[in-house]
């Protein structure tokens, strides 16, 4: 993992928040390239959810919202981890976290009563991982939604919050998208965007931050058939991550133990990260709640009547609720490599075309022979009309600018030699063999989109 971190900041993927002023925690900065791959995993989440169903629309809602989204989601009063405080050192710790680290069962969704019990009978194990002492106090909830004082000028106005997830301002605009009169349920609204939670040890670098993006979308269906379609959701996304290129073996799904009072079932799918099994995406079958409680809190009417059975109900929801960071801290772990080739050490990122930030970089085989660099810029401004994500590299010797581009995960490098003065090819070299091949110039867009 250190690796990992380490040459996603000396590359440019991603950098500590506020890093000059010694960081911030809970956030990271997205570097050129990390804007590259962040870039293409939304994109290709939006191509799976919107251009491969008919009946997915994205919308964009605002971040701050009415105070009253979070009392009605339940949020406000039931939104939390739970909290215990090393005594001898103050660090803070989610207690369920230590309770895994020494075998015990729990999970943030026990009560403060249920988890101080379990937390006694191990207390004598647990060691704080910062100072190694055994002292703690008692494990109390901490609500994780982050407060703001957007619009708020005095005590008697709405205490107003960042939002906690994106979900929310899908249920809120489902009436509006509705009204808007292309959708029928069965129907599906998805959203790309940030959430901020005051998560208590934000660590393991993207995985846990306060401030990440999801990929969440709602499906609202008939009562009758959520529980076929949160089968054909589960499957479906967990295919998803299969067909992105990601190790089979490093994917499983997991059922939830425990379950919020109002799900009807729970899944999440898991990735084998660098540190273990951990949550990738969650998949939830969410009954009536959110519309019902939105019903109830805000007085608008959101049932749906429906003129085929001429029924009027509440939509159910099957939820899918990604994480950008979590896609992209998994990419990072499947790409990174250390190898040898011809007889050097290497570091390589073995990202597939489609995830590569960068598709293939460009270069004179000398900077110092304008002949070379003029036809290199010319065969650079073509393939960039048809590829933009290109670069041009004539720094160090063409040794270095291959090690530099290994790193980055480009795989292809194209290089303008003498020979190409005279019959118009170039070499084209596969990042992850190394091998080398002659191609002509003219068909080089069409090799490289392969
Ligand atoms: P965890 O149990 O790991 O805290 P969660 O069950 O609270 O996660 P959800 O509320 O289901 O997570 O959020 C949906 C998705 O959002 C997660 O699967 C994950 O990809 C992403 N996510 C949630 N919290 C964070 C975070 N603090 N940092 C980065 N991504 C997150």
């Amino acid at each position: 993992m250190d690796k990992i971190i380490s040459l996603a900041k000396r590359r440019g993927f991603i950098f500590q928040g506020s890093e000059i002023y010694g960081g911030f925690a809970g956030t990271y900065d997205f570097g050129p390239l990390g804007v590259g791959l962040r870039r293409n995993v939304v994109d290709a989440w939006t191509h799976a959810m919107n251009y491969e169903h008919d009946n997915i629309v994205q919308i964009d809602s605002s971040i701050f919202t009415s105070g009253k989204v979070w009392e009605a989601s339940g949020h406000v009063s039931g939104f939390s981890d739970p909290l215990v405080i090393c005594n001898e050192c103050g660090a803070k710790h989610r207690a369920d976290h230590l309770l895994e680290l020494v075998g015990a069962k729990a999970d943030e969704k026990m009560n403060e009563q249920e988890i101080n019990v379990i937390f006694d009978s191990y207390r004598t194990n647990i060691l704080c991982p910062i100072c190694g002492k055994k002292n703690f106090g008692k494990v109390f909830s901490k609500n994780l939604l982050a407060t703001s004082s957007l619009g708020m000028f005095d005590e008697k106005d709405e205490q107003v919050y960042l939002r906690g997830e994106t979900a929310q301002g899908i249920y809120i605009n489902y009436k509006n998208v509705l009204d808007s009169g292309f959708q029928k349920v069965p129907f599906g609204i998805a959203q790309v965007g940030k959430a901020f939670r005051n998560e208590i040890s934000p660590r393991q670098f993207l995985f846990r931050k306060r401030e990440f993006e999801q990929m969440e979308m709602e499906y609202f269906v008939r009562p009758k058939d959520a529980e076929t379609s949160f089968d054909a959701w589960r499957n479906e996304r967990f295919s998803y991550y299969e067909r992105l290129g990601i190790t089979s073996s490093k994917l499983r799904l997991k059922q939830h133990e425990n379950l919020v009072f109002y799900a009807k079932d729970a899944w999440d799918i898991q990735y084998e990260y660098p540190f273990g099994w951990n949550e990738l995406e969650g998949i939830h079958n969410r009954g009536d709640y959110d519309l019902t409680q939105h019903q109830k809190f805000s007085g608008a009417d959101l049932s749906y009547y429906d003129d085929e059975t001429k029924e009027r109900f509440i939509p159910h929801i099957i939820e899918t609720s990604a994480g950008v960071d979590r896609t992209i801290l998994m990419l990072l772990s499947e790409a990174y490599y250390e190898d040898e080739m011809n007889g050097e050490k290497r570091t390589i990122l073995r990202f597939t075309k489609n995830m590569a930030p960068i598709k293939a970089a460009v270069f004179p085989l000398l900077k110092n022979k304008p002949e070379l660099v003029n036809k290199a810029r010319e065969v650079y401004r073509a393939v960039k009309k048809e590829i933009p994500q290109i670069m041009w590299d004539d720094n160090g010797n063409i040794g270095k600018r291959y090690r530099r581009q290994d790193e980055i995960g480009t795989p292809s490098c194209v290089t303008i030699d003498f020979d190409t003065l005279s019959d118009d090819t170039v070499t084209m070299r596969d990042r992850d063999s190394g091998k080398q091949m002659r191609v002509k110039i003219e068909e080089l867009t069409t090799v490289l989109s392969k």
